[in-house]
């Protein structure tokens, strides 16, 4: 017999949206973040067309530098639309690229997390945004 619970149903994993144009930061992400329901875009373009096609994005994950259009010409686009300034944005941040992240948060990110990231550092930075 099936046990369905339909309440469990209705509760939706928060939604992510991870930019990054390097595979392995994808898949990590796809391991550290079972919990959440991940989008993936791979530089600033498709990152819009993602935030275009879904309006319930409620995290996103950027990184800084990634070809047709880096991070933070996407987090300025991003702040300077309504629909999506309200979203917090974690800056994916790669040692050696301080001014970068710097740049990004007076851009509007909400904060960043260091590259090698642990586990729990993540998590705790998700859940407090
Ligand atoms: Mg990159």
């Amino acid at each position: 017999m099936h046990c369905v619970d339909t309440q469990e149903d209705e509760v939706q994993p928060r939604k992510i949206l991870v930019v990054d144009d390097s595979k392995l930061i994808h898949k990590m992400f796809e391991v550290l973040l079972r919990q959440f329901s991940l989008i993936h875009a791979h530089d600033g373009i498709e990152a819009l067309q993602c935030l275009g096609n879904h309006a319930d994005i409620d995290l996103i994950l950027l990184d800084i530098n990634m070809p047709r259009m880096s991070g933070l010409e996407f987090l300025n686009q991003v702040k300077a639309d309504q629909a999506f300034q309200e979203i917090p944005v974690v800056i994916i941040s790669t040692e050696g690229k301080e001014e970068d992240t710097i740049r990004g948060l007076e851009a509007g990110a909400a904060a960043y997390i260091k590259k090698p990231f642990g586990n729990q550092e993540l998590l705790e930075v998700i859940q407090r945004l």
